[in-house]
């Protein structure tokens, strides 16, 4: 991994900041209902940087984007609307700014005592931020004395507040982008091997370039959800009227070529979950080998047999990065292969033998569902951030505050 600058290194550069600028990056995008955030995880994840800075006495300003704006004020879309529960989270009162530059910025930070926190509005709401325009990011960047970046989640995209201020500013790394960092490092970076992936999920489409990235990486690679289905009627398997992309099977034969070459096994199921109706519980239900799928069945999750050769395979691995659930997980009973890998998963990383790194938003819910998401060594609630890692891309927000 190439070394990036954490808030370790503050003082070594900056010496004490004390009544310095911070201009701290961080998602504050949270899901509303009724006016009110339903759920504060984003903020309780970047908690830790906004309290540590304001504890060494820096004014903190938060800069965040909120929905999709398209470069114009709307009042909606206010980071305003976040304001309490920002407070409520930090148990602590912020000034609501509601510019990113100017002069009304300029009086603000001369309002803010020593360790204040203010909360700039959605930047977003000029069209400079996702542009990257540096004049925009220059304008911003003349109110403070250094860059955090907070927002991994946001690292993909090269906007003025994720990669442009880090032209301008000595830029560093938040608490949860340096965890999250070093935990994908762990993964993929430089993993202690054999490695497994797990990549499931409804479409091999929305995940070619994480399959082709993988194959060169891992020793195990596990294929399950509606993607298995393509590979297997790639391999010659009928597999009826499940989800399928039939036009897809020269890709899924490249992608297995690829791995004999690379020295990565693939797993299919050989077992699987059926049935002639989508719903919860239907009276067509049954198990059945990956060859006797009829007609007018579909594939809805992995077979019991092959969880559990999947969990012997795990159990040989060292580092698991896992992505896509292994069936249809929403509706039960096809949430049965997902929770059960997801235990065993969870428990070898318990006992130490496993690195566990998961990510995805089906997959959150899904390793929630099972109970095991504090069990795992790591799961990213990064989404767009962490599937583009996955697919081995360079992250925009992630180099900007390389060493
Ligand atoms: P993530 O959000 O974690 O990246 P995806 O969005 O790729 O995951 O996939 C999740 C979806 O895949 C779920 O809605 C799940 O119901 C669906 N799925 C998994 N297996 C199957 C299957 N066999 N048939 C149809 N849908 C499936
Ligand atoms: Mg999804």
């Amino acid at each position: 991994m190439s070394k990036f600058r954490t808030l370790d290194d503050l003082g070594d550069d900056l010496g004490d900041v004390t009544g310095k600028v911070a201009l701290v990056r961080v998602d504050l995008n949270l899901p509303m209902q009724e006016g009110r955030a339903s759920d504060v995880t984003r903020v309780e994840a970047v908690k830790e940087t906004i309290l540590e800075l304001s504890d060494k006495g820096a004014k903190v300003l938060l800069l965040a984007h909120f929905g999709r704006p398209k470069g114009q004020r709307h009042s909606t879309m206010s980071t305003s609307m976040v304001q309490g529960d920002v407070e409520r989270v930090l148990d602590k009162e912020i000034m609501f700014i509601p510019e990113v530059s100017g002069p009304v910025v300029e009086q603000s930070i001369g309002i803010l005592r020593d360790g204040d926190i203010g909360l700039l509005d959605n930047v977003r709401f000029w069209p400079g931020e996702e542009a990257n325009d540096p004049e925009f990011a220059k304008a911003i960047a003349v109110h403070g004395d250094f860059f955090v970046n907070d927002a991994f989640s946001a690292a993909h995209r090269a906007h003025a507040s994720t990669e442009g201020l880090a032209h301008f500013l000595p830029a560093y790394a938040g608490r949860a982008m340096e965890a999250e960092l070093k935990a994908l490092d762990a993964a993929l970076g430089a993993p202690q091997t054999p490695v497994a992936a797990v990549v499931g999920g409804a479409k091999v489409s929305t995940k070619l370039d994480v399959l082709e990235n993988l194959v060169g990486k891992v020793q195990h690679l596990i294929i399950g959800g509606g993607m298995a289905n393509t590979f297997l009627a790639a391999r010659g398997v009928d597999v009826g009227k499940s989800l399928c992309e039939h036009d897809l099977t020269d890709t899924a034969n490249r992608i297995m070529d690829t791995a004999d070459h690379a020295g990565c096994t693939v797993h299919l199921p050989y077992d699987v979950v059926v049935a002639k109706e989508f719903a919860a519980n239907p009276s067509s239900l049954r198990v059945c080998n990956v060859h006797e799928v009829a007609a007018d069945e579909m594939i809805l999750d992995v077979g019991p047999l092959a969880v559990e050769a999947l969990g012997d395979v795990l159990k040989t691995c060292r580092t698991l990065v896992w992505n896509g659930p292994m069936g249809a997980f929403e509706t039960e009973p096809f949430d049965a292969a997902t929770v059960a890998l997801a235990k065993t998963a969870a428990a070898l990383t318990q006992d130490g033998s496993l690195t566990s790194v998961a990510g995805g938003g089906d997959t959150v819910a899904a390793l929630a569902h099972a109970g095991v998401k504090d069990e795992f060594t790591f799961v990213s609630t990064a989404g767009g951030a962490f599937l583009e890692w996955m697919e081995g891309k360079d992250l925009p927000g992630v180099a900007a505050l390389n060493k």
